[in-house]
């Protein structure tokens, strides 16, 4: 595996802002989440971390993606409705999922995404917001244009 970006200390700092206590497997699975803008799903993070941590379950890698949602550090994505994907949560920003290949890519907005949010009714309070878009990647359009 090449060599990790980003240091044990800032996963470690990164979890402790979301009042994680920082496990190896949890600096793990964060860590790869932060490195990774890919919206893996947990299979795929626990044949990634596998190979380096051969004591690492799948059982571990799901109930620690569920802290980490829990505590804020991450997101799951249900876009697509055959796998739940995981991405980590530094800046909210929107997804376009394609139905046809299930590429997930991210979409910045400056000005913020969910500006919905004004218009609730009085007394509720937005802890989430999930804003996505489905449709073909130019790659599955182009193929399916004849
Ligand atoms: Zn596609
Ligand atoms: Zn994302």
């Amino acid at each position: 595996m090449k060599q990790n970006k980003i240091s044990d200390k800032e996963v470690y700092d990164y979890l402790a802002n979301h009042e994680v206590k920082g496990s190896v497997q949890r600096i793990a699975v964060m860590r790869y989440l932060l490195e990774h803008h890919t919206h893996p799903t947990v299979d795929e993070i626990f044949t990634e971390l596998h190979e380096d941590i051969p004591t690492l379950s799948k059982t571990t890698v799901y109930n620690t993606l569920k802290l980490l949602v829990e505590q804020g550090a991450a997101m799951m994505l249900t876009i697509d409705d055959k796998n739940a994907h995981y991405d980590a949560v530094k800046e909210s920003h929107a997804h376009f999922f394609c139905y046809n290949c299930g590429k997930i890519i991210d979409i910045y907005n400056p000005e913020g995404i969910g500006d919905y949010e004004h218009k609730l009714p009085d007394g509720y309070k937005v802890q989430g917001i999930q804003l996505y878009y489905t449709g073909l990647c130019p790659k599955c359009a182009s193929k399916t244009k004849n």
